[in-house]
C-alpha cells in the first residue's frame, strides 16, 4: 500500500500550528466564502440590535444622562441612566468580579459562544467590514482573483475604494468610543468647534481611528486566535459536557466524496462527503471536522453550510450543530457537574450582593472636614471659628439647593459664597466656617453634627468636630 505521508501531514498540521499559519511561519490570508442560512440570519439580528446598541447608547438620554458612559478623566460612570463615581467603586469591583464570574460560568456551558455573538470584535469584522468587503469585491474567489492580478483599474479601483470605507466605518467607531468616554455633548463640541481649539482630541480620535482600520483590515482573525486572552482560557474552561459548534464524527465519518446513486451505508461511508464548505465558510479557516480547536468562536456559519449540503444530498440536517462532545459520543444530555454547580452558586451569591449594594446606594456622598493644618481662630467679637471643607456628590439625576445646618444650639454657619448649588449628577466643593461664642466653650473638642438639606429635605447628616482654645 503507497502511504501519502505528504497528505498525513496535511491533514495534522492542525497540531502543530494554528490555521492561518504556514510551514515557515507566514500568515495564510483567509478567503472566507459569504455565510448564508438560518444561522446567520439569527446572528444578523443579533448583531444589528447590538449594532445599534453600540452606537446609539451614548446618545440616548434620561434627563440628560447617557445609557451608558465611561468617562475614565472625570472618574464619572453611566450605566443604565444612573451616575457611579469613584465612591461608588467597590460596586465596580463586585460587578466586575461578577462579569468574569458569570463569562466562566457561561463558557463553561456554551463554550465561545460569546466570541461569534456578541464580541464586538466579530461584529464589527463580519457584520460591516466583511459585508463591505463582500459588496465590493465579490465573495471569496473573487476576492482571491482580485489578490492574485496585477495593479490595474480594477484593482486599484476595488481595493482602493474597500480601504477608504473601511476607514471611514474606522472614524466612526473611533468617534463612537470617545462619546462613551467623554459623552456625546462633549465630542458635538469637539466635532462643531474649530480644529485649532481641539487638537488633542483630534488627535486622539485619528489614533484610535487608524487602531481600528488596522485591526479590521489587516489584523482581522488574529485577535481572536492570537491575541485575545479570552480565546486562550479555552483550554481550561471546556470540557466534554460543553456545548460547542461540533461535528457529528459518529455519523459523518469515514468521509468519502459523494457519488450519485451509491449506497455509501454499505461501504462503510458516513455522511460527511468531503465538500468542504464547513472550511470554506470557516472565519478562522479551520476545519470543524478536525474537533474542537481554539480558532473557533462558535460563530455557527459551519452549520448553515453543512445543513446547506446535507439538504442537498437529502440527508438529516445537523451534521454540524451546538453539541456536546458527550452527546455525539453517547447521546447524553448537558449534566449539573460540580463545577457547574459551584460557579452556579458563587454566581448567585453575587449577584445578590450586588443587588443589595445598588438598592442601598446612597444618592449623595458627603465629607466635611476641618480644613487641613488649620486651627481654630479668635475673632474681634470673642468669637471662636473652625474653617470646613465640605465635598458633597450627587449621583441623582436632579439639581438640588444646599442648606447646612447643625444640632449645635449656640453655633452658627458662615458659607463663603451666597447660595450652595448642587447640579444633577455633580460634585461640590466649598468652604465655610463654623462660629461659636467664647463663652459657650466647655471643651477644646467638641463633637457636632452638620445636617445636610436639598431643597429642604435631610439628605445626609456628617459628625465633625469644633476646636475650641483649653479652658
Ligand atoms: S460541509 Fe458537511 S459534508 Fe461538507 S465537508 Fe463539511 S462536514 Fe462534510
Ligand atoms: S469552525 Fe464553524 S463555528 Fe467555528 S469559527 Fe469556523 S465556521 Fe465558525
Amino acid at each position: 500500500m503507497n502511504i501519502n505521508f505528504e497528505e498525513i501531514e496535511a491533514d495534522e498540521s492542525f497540531r502543530d500550528r494554528i490555521s492561518t499559519v504556514n510551514k515557515e511561519g507566514k500568515r495564510i490570508w483567509v478567503y472566507p466564502k459569504k455565510p448564508k442560512g438560518t444561522w446567520y440570519n439569527r446572528r444578523k439580528i443579533v448583531s444589528y440590535f447590538l449594532l445599534f446598541l453600540l452606537f446609539a447608547s451614548p446618545y440616548i438620554k434620561f434627563r440628560g444622562e447617557p445609557l451608558f458612559m465611561f468617562n475614565v478623566i472625570e472618574r464619572k460612570f453611566v450605566i443604565f441612566f444612573k451616575v457611579f463615581w469613584p465612591q461608588d467603586f467597590y460596586i465596580f469591583a463586585i460587578a466586575a468580579v461578577l462579569g468574569v464570574v458569570f463569562v466562566i460560568f457561561f463558557t463553561i456551558i456554551f463554550g465561545r459562544l460569546f466570541c461569534g455573538w456578541v464580541c464586538p470584535q466579530t461584529i464589527f469584522m463580519e457584520m460591516l467590514f466583511r459585508r463591505v468587503e463582500y459588496w465590493i469585491e465579490g465573495d471569496w474567489t473573487y476576492q482571491k482573483k482580485l489578490d492574485a492580478q496585477k495593479w490595474d483599474k480594477e484593482k486599484i479601483i476595488k481595493r482602493g475604494g474597500k480601504h477608504v470605507v473601511f476607514w471611514f466605518i474606522s472614524f466612526i467607531i473611533s468617534n463612537t468610543f470617545l462619546a462613551y468616554i467623554i459623552g456625546s455633548d462633549e465630542l458635538w463640541k469637539i466635532i462643531t468647534s474649530p480644529i485649532g481649539t481641539h487638537i488633542g482630541g483630534l488627535t486622539v480620535i485619528i489614533i484610535f481611528t487608524y487602531v481600528f482600520y488596522g485591526v479590521f483590515a489587516f489584523m482581522r482573525e488574529q485577535v481572536c486566535t492570537t491575541i485575545c486572552p479570552y480565546g486562550r482560557l479555552q483550554g481550561v474552561l471546556l470540557d466534554r459536557n460543553t456545548m460547542v459548534v461540533a461535528y457529528d464524527h459518529k455519523r459523518g465519518e469515514q468521509r468519502a466524496k459523494f457519488k450519485k446513486d451509491e449506497k455509501r451505508q454499505t461501504k462503510g461511508f458516513g455522511d460527511c462527503i468531503d465538500c468542504k464548505q464547513c472550511v470554506h465558510v470557516c472565519p478562522t479557516g479551520i476545519d470543524i471536522r478536525n474537533g474542537t480547536q481554539l480558532e473557533c468562536i462558535n460563530c455557527t456559519a459551519c452549520i448553515d453550510a453543512c445543513d446547506h449540503i446535507m439538504e442537498g444530498i437529502s440527508k438529516p440536517k445537523g451534521l454540524i450543530r451546538f453539541v456536546s462532545e458527550n452527546s455525539i459520543v453517547d447521546g447524553s444530555k448537558f449534566m449539573w457537574t460540580r463545577r457547574v454547580k459551584a460557579y452556579t452558586a458563587l454566581l448567585i451569591g453575587l449577584l445578590i450582593t450586588l443587588i443589595i449594594l445598588l438598592v442601598t446606594r446612597k444618592d449623595f456622598e458627603t465629607t466635611i472636614l476641618r480644613q487641613r493644618g488649620s486651627t481654630f481662630q479668635i475673632t474681634g467679637e470673642k468669637k471662636i471659628s473652625n474653617i470646613y471643607e465640605i465635598n458633597l456628590t450627587n449621583k441623582t439625576i436632579k439639581d438640588f439647593n444646599i442648606e447646612l445646618k447643625t444640632d449645635c444650639k449656640e453655633c452658627r454657619i458662615k458659607l463663603a459664597v451666597k447660595k450652595l448649588r448642587l447640579k444633577k449628577s455633580e460634585h461640590l466643593k466649598e468652604r465655610f466656617i463654623i462660629e461659636m461664642p467664647l463663652q459657650k466653650i466647655y471643651e477644646p473638642k467638641k463633637i457636632i453634627y452638620i445636617e445636610v438639606y436639598g431643597n429642604g429635605i435631610l439628605i445626609d447628616e456628617v459628625k465633625t468636630k469644633f476646636i475650641g482654645p483649653m479652658l
